[in-house]
């Protein structure tokens, strides 16, 4: 059974591929006010191969993501190409297929995106009201359409949602209980992010960062909650109310981080791979394909890379050196 594995042992199951570093919002903590995108996008049939050579090494999970991945035309019928591959854990099944967005076009495309094949979509949202949604995002009138499709993707089926919400200390941490709140009334699983270095202004703090502790402290004011036990692969920390109405994850790379767990791998929107979030550095593997390489020198240099990813970020420590991209342009 092929396994893509690391030097530390880690398995690496899981890729995302960032199908564009365009985005239709300017969110203050990831981008600068400018337009524009930096880096090539490929045509999806060079996803598509690339993601069947690493199917077949022992991927089975697919996210795609960007930039904002639903400003690609054309990503339906990708997302019905990738459902046609099969793992090669010895299951051979479809591998799971998952889309993180801002949700600003997503009303419209969640049922065909699910019957294409889409198995699960994570929606981010960095407040509950729309004033503030505007603030952050830098767009007039955007909640709106983002409801619709956090509540159109319910409807097709995409169960449950998830909303991932960055806080930020001064800015939104009083978004704790309203999304609170809202997880219970919209039956969706919202995931509080920390903050991470990886914004294109360079604001980063470690003050800044509103961590995992002081969320479930802040959340326990409004109605007590239950950790729920958890995988070591999962990034989020659950917990649900004790109500049992609800549930809350925490991704904490930065007071807990989970490196040592991590299964994942990506592709930029101009076909690089990239082992860490907090790579100073990528690999060119759109290049190697343009030149006229075989699957088998492709997975040679898949193999390669991916045995030297990284042992885990140093975000916070004296040393700490940016990523060689911004998140906006890795693919989050
Ligand atoms: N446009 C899509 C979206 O909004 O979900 C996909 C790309 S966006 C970069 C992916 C996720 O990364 C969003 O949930 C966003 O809030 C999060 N993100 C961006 N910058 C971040 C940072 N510096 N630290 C933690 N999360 C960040």
């Amino acid at each position: 059974m092929p396994n893509l594995t690391d030097n530390f042992g880690r398995s690496i199951h899981d890729l995302r591929i960032s199908i564009t570093d365009r985005c239709n919002y300017r969110c203050v903590y990831c981008r600068t006010g400018t337009n524009g995108a930096a880096y090539a996008e490929l045509p999806f049939d060079d996803y598509l191969r690339m993601a069947r050579i690493l199917v077949g090494l022992g991927i089975t999970k697919i996210r795609l993501t960007g930039g904002e991945p639903l400003l690609r035309k054309g990503i339906v019928k990708f997302v019905s190409d990738l459902a046609k591959l099969r793992t090669s854990d010895g299951k051979g099944k479809k591998p799971e297929i998952a889309l993180t967005t801002n949700g600003h076009l997503l009303a419209e495309i969640a049922q065909p995106l699910k019957d294409a094949g889409l198995d699960r979509v994570t929606v981010s949202m960095d407040a509950v009201d729309p004033e503030r949604f505007a603030r952050i995002t830098r767009v007039p009138n955007g909640y709106e359409s983002v409801l619709a499709g956090v509540r159109a993707s319910r409807r097709a089926g995409l169960d449950p949602v998830k909303i991932n919400c960055v806080l930020l200390r001064g800015f939104n941490e009083d978004q704790i209980i309203p999304f609170g709140m809202f997880a219970r009334e919209e039956r969706v699983v919202v995931r509080f992010i920390e903050f991470m270095p990886l914004e294109e202004d360079r604001v980063w703090t470690p003050e800044i960062v509103v961590r995992l502790d002081e969320i479930v402290s802040r959340m326990a004011e409004y109605l007590p909650m239950e950790e729920i036990a958890h995988e070591s692969s999962e990034t989020a920390r659950r917990y649900r109310f004790a109500d049992g109405v609800g549930e809350i994850g925490i991704i904490a790379p930065v007071s807990h981080p989970f490196c040592g767990h991590c299964s994942r791998i990506r592709i930029t929107s101009d076909g690089k791979l990239r082992t860490c979030l907090f790579s100073v550095w990528d690999h060119d593997l759109h290049e190697l394909m343009r030149r006229g390489a075989t699957d088998e020198k492709l997975t040679e240099f898949i193999v390669k890379v991916v045995e030297k990813k990284e042992a885990r970020h140093h975000i916070g420590e004296p040393g700490f050196v940016p990523a060689s991209r911004t998140m906006v342009h890795i693919g989050g």
